[in-house]
């Protein structure tokens, strides 16, 4: 081997290079935590002498993993562990102590009083006796854009190889957080840090101990050109040396020939990635029901959310529906103080403060009834509610009312219509609230008819007037809350447009509806449908 070759060769290169290359993977850094674990798992459980080379992200996470298998106690192991070097300021890698004391098999020449050395780096000692030995690999090796965590044991070879593609290399450099030339591997900058976390990985796992010794041959290439490439920075450079690391490891791999494969042991570490597959498999259900039921309750926030927008809207024209005839009736209250006024200008202003304070007693009541609307009420308790029990009744309080405009009132509610479903209230609030608003809106000498029908699974129950009619782009606004048609008339004034508010939100509480059809001049027909009962349909079915 020669050690001051240009450079060193990429690990996934030579595998990719192999009579048999391995699949190539594209995993998530997970998953490759995953395997990771399985190996370390195994050489632990069957307690395995082994010699294990890692290259591994930084972190606490990964550096576990070595641990749990330094700290096994009896088995006799080596550890090699290679990592980035950091920059020409001589700082290593983030995370990394460099208060680290050496180790039996460190094998870095000594380094300078303020620098790491070369190619070993000091590393804690477990108090087991044995330790990690830390490899530093120069800032243009290979290896830098790569992970790898390789076993040899007698019984056991494996490996598992992840290279980091170029394209986090292109973000990096345009993010401006670059500290390492294009083309040369990162050396860890804040952004990069993030990118190793997310950026996936392209890998290749391997028993085959063919293709692992070249990759320890790749490892030890890796060793040597780093330590001629560091030391002669460093000034302490004896650059064709092998480094002693890997003259160690080399004489330990004499020790351990490798025997012919343990189907046991790959049976287990075979179970061991299927449990954690399993395990990623239940976690990724319980992400996922969790997500949905984020996505629920992000839906009802946002309904929550528009309902008090909602009820603000309202709050805030309740505000000013109010303070209209109050404004009125103040006005009138002054014009009445003055000395000079005459009988008949007195009795106007009084006429109107009466007429205002019957308004804001009808907005009052409106606004009660609305609020108790929304209650939500179970559609399937509404009683059968029968017609002819409740227009009539209605109809003939309003008789002396049409009479004294001079508007006529009939209508016709056959007897044997099916009950409704609706509350009794309800209903005669709706027959109420339309019926007012029939003859309000007719002139002396003309009709106001209410009339009752079936229609399939409804009753159809038909408001029409002979009165002024509404103008077509008038239509779709009336049901809305507090709307008015604004017209001239003197009546119209008086309402406080939550009539027809009122009627449509009892209908959509007992399953009906309501529509119009009017012209102006000619009259309105107000068509409401309100659904038949259960138990009257039930009945017709049998
Ligand atoms: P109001 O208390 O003002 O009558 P409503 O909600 O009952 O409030 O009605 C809203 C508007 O619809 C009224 O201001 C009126 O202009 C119009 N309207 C309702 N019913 C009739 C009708 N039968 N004929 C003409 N216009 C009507």
């Amino acid at each position: 081997m020669n050690s001051t070759s240009a450079s060193d060769a990429s690990l996934y290169e030579i595998a990719l290079s192999s009579d048999q290359p391995s699949l190539v993977l594209q995993i998530s850094p997970a998953t490759l935590k995953s395997v990771v674990s399985s190996f370390i798992d195994l050489l632990v459980e069957q307690k395995i002498p082994a010699i294990v080379w890692a290259k591994l992200p930084r972190g606490d996470i990964w550096q576990d993993e070595l641990e749990r298998y330094l700290a096994l106690p009896g088995v006799s192991r080596a550890i090699y562990q290679f990592k980035n070097y950091r920059d020409e300021s001589g700082l290593e890698e983030r995370g990394e102590d460099a208060g680290m004391n050496s180790t039996a098999i460190t094998a870095a020449s000594p380094a300078p009083s303020d620098r790491p050395g070369p190619v070993g780096q000091p590393v804690p000692d477990n108090g087991s006796g044995q330790a990690i030995a830390s490899i530093l690999l120069a800032p243009d090796s290979h290896l830098r854009r790569e992970y790898c965590l390789v076993v040899w044991s007698t019984e056991f070879q494996g490996m598992v190889l992840a290279h980091r593609p170029r394209s986090a290399q292109i973000m990096k450099s345009t993010s401006g957080t670059s500290d390492s030339s294009p083309g040369q591997p990162g050396t860890g900058s804040g952004a990069e840090d993030g990118q190793e976390k997310r950026q996936n990985l392209l890998a290749m796992i391997s028993l085959d101990p063919g293709l692992i010794s070249r990759i320890l041959t790749g490892l030890e290439s890796a060793a040597a050109f780093s330590q001629a490439r560091l030391a002669a920075e460093t000034g302490t450079a004896q650059p064709d040396e092998l480094p002693d690391s890997v003259r160690q490891w080399q004489a330990l791999m004499a020790t351990m020939p490798a025997a012919e494969a343990n189907p046991c042991l790959l049976g287990k570490l075979l179970t061991q990635q299927i449990q954690q597959q399993e395990e990623f498999w239940q976690r990724s259900i319980t992400y996922r029901k969790q997500a949905e039921i984020a996505e629920v309750l992000q839906v009802q926030n946002a309904e929550l959310s528009n309902a008090i927008r909602l009820k603000d809207d309202f709050l805030n024209n309740v505000g000013q529906e109010l303070r209209t005839p109050l404004t009125t009736i103040k006005t009138a209250l002054t014009l009445l103080n003055s000395p000079n006024i005459k009988p008949p200008q007195r009795q106007r202003y009084m006429d109107l403060i009466a007429k205002e304070c019957d308004r804001q007693s009808s907005l009052i009541t409106s606004l009660l009834d609305l609020v108790q609307l929304e209650q939500v009420v179970d559609q399937s308790s509404l009683q059968p509610v029968r017609l002819a029990e409740v227009v009539p009744g209605v109809v003939s309080t309003y008789q002396p009312v049409a009479e004294e405009k001079g508007v006529m009132l009939a209508y016709t509610v056959p007897e044997d219509l099916p009950p409704v479903s609706c509350m009794s209230n309800w209903l005669k609030q709706i027959v109420i609230n339309l019926l007012n608003n029939g003859i309000k809106y007719t002139p002396t000498g003309g009709q106001v008819w209410v009339r009752a029908k079936r229609q399939g699974d409804y009753v159809q129950l038909e408001f029409r007037d002979t009165g002024i009619g509404i103008a077509s782009s008038e239509v779709p606004k009336i049901f809305e809350r507090f709307y008015r048609v604004r017209q001239a008339s003197e009546e119209s004034a008086s309402g406080a447009g939550l009539g027809l508010t009122i009627v449509q939100q009892l209908l959509i509480h007992c399953g009906g509806s309501i529509s119009v059809r009017s012209k102006p001049g000619e009259g309105s027909t107000f068509n409401v449908l309100l659904p038949v009962h259960r138990s009257a349909l039930d009945a017709s079915s049998e």
